[in-house]
Parts: C-alpha cells; structure tokens; sequence
C-alpha cells in the first residue's frame, strides 16, 4: 500500500498498516517531516483540543483582521478560493454547530494519549512528557474564566480535565519566567507535549526498521483507478502499482482529494515559529491564549532509548515560540513580518527570553476545514482512503487516527469514531 505525505498523520497510518503485516512505502515530496509537523508547538494537549469554528473565534477573527500587529493575518489581495474557505468556515461558526463539532471530537481526545503511549511502549517514539502542569497565562482574572468556562463545557462531551485557577502570585511562584503583566493562569494537569521533529523522526524510523519503504522528493501526481487495480503517479514518472492509497499530504492534499471526489477543501491556516533561548526560559509549555501564542521548551535533554539515532537532527536545545493564523497559500515564503508580530507579542511575557537571537525560523501550514473535523475515511474511488485535515490539532490525532484508518483499510471495519469524519461529508 502507498502513503503519500509523510508528516505526523502519514507516518502514523503507516506504523499501523504495518502491524498488519502490510507492506507500506510513504511518498513524500520534500523531506519526511518538514511539513507542519516540523515547526508545530508539540502539545499533546485534549484539554485543548477544539475544533476551530465556533462564534467567539469568528469574532475574535473579525477584530483581528482590521489590526496588523493580532495573530491572524488575511491579505488584502486574497484569492477567491481562500474567501470562499472563510465563508464557509464562517458559516460553521454557530453554537450548535461549534457544540456538534466538539461532539465528534471529544472522543478522539479521550483517546489520544493513549495512542502515544502505544507507540512509546514499543519503543516505535520516545515517551511523551507530563507538563507539570501545562500553563495558560492571561492579562486578568475575566480572561482566564473564559478558558475555565470551556474546559467546564467539555464534561457535557465526557471529557473532565483537572486544571486549578491560580492568581498572580500563585502563577507567578510556579513560572518565574513569565512578565509582570501576567496576571491569571489555568494550570492544566494531565497534559504532555513532545519534541516534534524528533518525534516525527522516530516515527520514520520506526516505520522503517518494519520494513516500510521511504522515498523522499517523490510528489504523487495523480492516483488513477484502471482495469489493472491502482495506479500511483508521481512527477519523476514512477508508476507504482498498489492494493490500496492513503492521502496524508496535509495542506497539499487539494488537488489529489478533488479527484476522488472530496469536496471538501483544505485551506492552510499558516502558523509561524522560532526558537530562543534566555536569561530566564519558562521549564514547561506555556500557552498564551489571548495573544494566540504557545511556548513549549526543547531544551531538556531527551532521554530515550534511542537517542543516539535522533541526537544529529538539526534542532537546537531551546524554547520553541508558535503562533499566528496567516491565510496565504500554502507554499508561499515567510513572511518575517508574521516574525516580529510575534515577537513584539511575546515580550512582555516572557522579559528574560532573548528574541533577537532567533534560530529556526519557520512557517507551515495547518491543513484545515470549513468545519474544522479532519477527513479520515474512505474516497468515492476504491482502495484510495484520506487522512488529513486536522487543523490546529494534528498532533494530538496523529497516531489515533493512523490506528484507526489503518484498522478501516485493512479489516473494512470502520470504527463508529470515524463517522463524523467521512471525506465525502
Ligand atoms: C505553528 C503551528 C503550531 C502547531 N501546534 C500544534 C500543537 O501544539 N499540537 C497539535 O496537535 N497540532 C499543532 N499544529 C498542527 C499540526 O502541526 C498539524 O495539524 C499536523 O502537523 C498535520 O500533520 P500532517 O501529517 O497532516 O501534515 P504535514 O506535516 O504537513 O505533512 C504532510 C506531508 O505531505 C507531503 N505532501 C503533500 N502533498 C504531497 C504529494 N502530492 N506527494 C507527496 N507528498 C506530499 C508534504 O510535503 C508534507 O510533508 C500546529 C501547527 C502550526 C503551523
């Protein structure tokens, strides 16, 4: 079977085809992980995890359009296919619609963790860490209460996270690292995050010690269905031959996705990160919820079983700083504008972090939809099958869904989870 795009979903279908004893090669068009699974914050963090629609994010985004320095940007000169992308999420963002979205949601986060720990038990990826606890920091006390309201909301969906309020000095004694104007915070428990590129490399290597099959600089083309079976085409003129495909080429996946008859699009939604270091670094993820801006440190050294293999990637041990909902096509160039909005954000908040000595500057697109569900599922086509669309929560649905699209490609049984998530919804 073939895999195309080898990011976090890719990669995580792949793993799971395996362990039914399928032979698997992902075709990735660039290097396997440089796509949003590079530069993502890597939180694993269901608490959070909501779909992107919903009444106060559209009139968040509304305000923040008219400001240049807020953390979503829209050019003026936007594309009709990028408008008719925000009409149709605009339309999502009702109540009921935002409440239905969770619905479906909710017991992918119930299941999240989990996943991880299925992969780490195996040694396939290093174990993901216990932020103790994870911090989502505000300006008052009014601010904070809307996240308590949210995490509040989730025990209608059966989720029940454990968070405590804490007042300033209270946030300030746990993170010494934050600035004077954080005033409130919500302390999160049970939260973990990991190291993305590291992860994403484990998980390649993991697939490829089972027998898988990676090939880098291969853009898939075309997936054709003839008398013959499946055909995979890709730009240097491959042919392959295959049983079955999975589509996982995140905010590239349109064109291919149109051809098997989902409609529905993919927009990036292009976030931008940088990595620091400092005087004073926060010692766990730190998330800024106003501000749209999450910290989550690279520093610690981490120990794995196999670190050996993963110590010559190029990522430096520092704070990793993400933000911003830019809506440009994906593929444009970093805008370093998106940069030092950013940065001009995070100052305040983190005084003892040094924000001109940046590394890693980088931009990705997070593959989303009108209705911020992922497409996991079967296509109009036979034996050509889509995972993406996971928005700003690809991470956190990564592996789940690989284990659950897996298990509908090879069994045919598809779990009752997936349903809200067919691609031709
Ligand atoms: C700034 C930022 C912060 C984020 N933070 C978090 C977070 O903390 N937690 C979380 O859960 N999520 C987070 N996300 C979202 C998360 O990164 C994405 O949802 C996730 O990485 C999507 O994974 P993917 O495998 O679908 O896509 P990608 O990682 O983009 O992988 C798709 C791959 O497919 C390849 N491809 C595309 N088309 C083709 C083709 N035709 N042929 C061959 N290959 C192809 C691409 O080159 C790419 O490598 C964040 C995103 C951003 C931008």
């Amino acid at each position: 079977m073939a895999v195309v795009g080898g990011g976090i979903v890719g990669l995580s279908v792949a793993w799971h085809l395996q362990r039914y004893d399928v032979e698997v090669v992902v075709l990735e068009q660039g290097r396997i992980g440089e796509g949003a699974s590079w530069g993502n914050a890597g939180w694993l963090t269901p608490a959070l995890a909501r779909p992107l629609p919903d009444p106060h994010v559209l009139r968040f985004g509304l305000r923040a359009l008219l400001d240049p320095a807020s953390p979503v940007y829209l050019p003026p000169t936007a594309d009709p296919a990028t408008w008719r992308f925000l009409l149709g999420f605009a339309r999502h963002c009702t109540t009921p619609a935002a409440r239905r979205a969770m619905a479906a949601l909710a017991p992918l986060n119930r299941q999240a963790i989990a996943a991880f720990d299925e992969l780490a038990d195996v040694h396939a990826v290093p174990r993901t860490r216990d932020a103790q606890p994870f911090l989502a920091c505000f300006g008052s006390t009014q601010e904070a209460m809307a996240l308590v309201r949210e995490l509040q909301d989730l025990e209608e969906h059966g989720q029940r996270p454990h968070f405590d309020y804490l007042t300033g000095p209270q946030v300030h004694a746990a993170e010494p690292a934050l600035g004077a104007g954080v005033a409130a915070a919500v302390a999160l428990r049970g939260q973990r995050y990991l190291h993305p590129p590291l992860f994403v490399a484990s998980l390649r290597a993991a697939v490829e010690e089972a027998g898988g099959v990676v090939r880098e600089g291969s853009t898939v083309t075309g997936v054709r269905r003839d008398v013959a079976g499946l055909r995979v085409v890709t730009a240097t003129g491959e042919d392959l031959r295959v049983d079955a495909v999975v589509l996982c080429g995140g905010a590239g996946s349109g064109d291919l996705l149109r051809e098997h008859g989902v409609r529905r699009p993919v927009q990036a939604g292009r976030g931008y990160s940088f990595s620091v270091t400092g005087a004073e670094v926060p010692s766990g993820p730190v998330y800024f919820p106003v501000e749209r801006i999450a910290c989550t440190p690279l520093h610690d050294p981490w120990v794995t079983e196999r670190d050996e293999q993963w110590r010559p990637l190029p990522v430096t041990p520092r704070l990793r700083i993400a933000g911003m909902m830019e809506f440009r096509p994906h593929g444009a160039p970093l805008d370093p504008r998106r940069i030092e909005a950013i940065v001009a954000a995070v100052r305040p908040l983190l005084p003892g972090v040094d924000l001109d000595d940046r590394q890693d500057e980088w931009v990705g697109s997070r593959p989303c939809t009108t209705d911020g569900l992922p497409l996991i599922g079967p296509t109009r086509t036979p034996g050509v099958h889509v995972a993406t669309g996971h928005g700003m929560w690809g991470v956190v649905h990564g592996p789940l869904t690989g284990r659950l699209l897996a298990e509908q490609v090879v069994t045919g049984r598809a779990s009752p989870l997936l349903r809200p998530f067919r691609p031709t919804r």
